[in-house]
């Protein structure tokens, strides 16, 4: 059996920092709590529960929060005039869009109505750009991402001059955990659906993240003993949640002295955390502004 590479305790401390600046935040106005601001346009009930989950998280750590519901008929210029209108308010410090959108709205376009500096899910080019430039001083990054790399440091997982391979190029998981790595001074190979003999690669990694979105893609024999593998999917199994690595081949492939984060329990909580953090990091930059 490998070691599980758990969220807890370290995103219970991401949520204290949280609350330990929405508090100093809170004195800089005058008592008045900035807002976390989440624009959901979709009926799927897995993505309502995920938004009511982080927004209580947000409540927890001292935020306000403001759920806008808008119809999953909405078209890109409704979406965009909600978040240009969240943009331009003064008492919110974070925007989250979440997915998925209507069925024909155009995710980059509309979120080039997120002001950057409030954008707490590092979805606008301007933050992309920031961590493609490896400027990571004060970037609000993309929170599945920065959530892989806060898991590995939370292990002490060592990563430079480590073999790292992503599965998945995403622009929200698999491309900024890439540029993540290669910053930690990870050595990074991506592979993708177009990738040949995609186990050929994996099996040569010391640290694997999986984002493809498919169930059970990665098994035992995609992996080397005492890899370190980090599962970033979720999927729905009946009243469970598994994820894109089969946990229990992988588990025994990868041995004692390999790693695997659980689904749920992993990347999914660090990410609620990371959000509630950045949102917090935001509006403590906005008060001090
Ligand atoms: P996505 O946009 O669908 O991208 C999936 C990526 O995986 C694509 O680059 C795709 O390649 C690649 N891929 C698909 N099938 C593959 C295969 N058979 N072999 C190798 N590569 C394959 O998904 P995403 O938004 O990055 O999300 C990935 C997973 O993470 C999903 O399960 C999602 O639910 C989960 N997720 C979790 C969190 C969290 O907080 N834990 C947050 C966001 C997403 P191509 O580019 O060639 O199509």
């Amino acid at each position: 059996m490998s070691r599980t590479l758990a969220a807890k305790p370290r995103s219970a401390a991401l949520a204290d920092e949280a609350a330990r600046l929405v508090a100093q935040t809170l004195a800089a106005r005058g008592g008045k709590p900035p807002v976390l601001a989440a624009v959901i346009a979709t009926e799927e009930v897995d993505a309502l529960i995920y938004t009511e989950q982080l927004l209580k998280q947000a409540a927890a750590a001292g935020l306000a929060v403001k759920k806008i519901s808008l119809a999953a008929t909405a078209g890109d210029a409704e979406i965009s005039a909600t978040l240009k209108r969240l943009s331009d308010d003064s008492d919110v410090a974070g925007i989250i869009l979440q997915s998925p959108l209507p069925s024909g709205v155009d995710r980059a376009h509309v979120v080039a109505a997120i002001d950057p500096s409030k954008d707490v899910d590092g979805a606008t080019a301007a933050n992309a750009a920031r961590l493609a430039a490896g400027d990571l001083d004060g970037t609000l990054l993309p929170a599945t991402a920065a959530a892989v790399l806060e898991l590995l440091r939370a292990h002490e997982i060592p990563l430079e001059g480590r073999r790292a391979v992503v599965v998945g190029r995403s622009s929200v998981v698999g491309r900024p955990v890439a540029q993540l790595l290669t910053l930690a001074g990870a050595t990074v190979q991506v592979v993708h659906s177009k990738t040949p003999d995609m186990g050929a690669i994996t099996r040569t990694a010391q640290i694997l993240v999986v984002a493809a979105g498919v169930r059970g893609l990665v098994r035992g024999e995609h992996v080397a003993p005492g890899c370190v593998v980090v599962d970033v999917g979720i999927h729905a199994d009946g009243d469970r949640i598994v994820g894109d690595v089969d946990a229990e081949s992988v588990s025994a492939a990868v041995g004692e002295t390999g790693a695997l984060s659980p689904v749920p329990g992993g990347v999914g909580p660090m990410t609620n955390a990371i959000l509630v953090l950045q949102a917090a990091q935001a509006a403590a930059r906005h008060a001090a502004a």
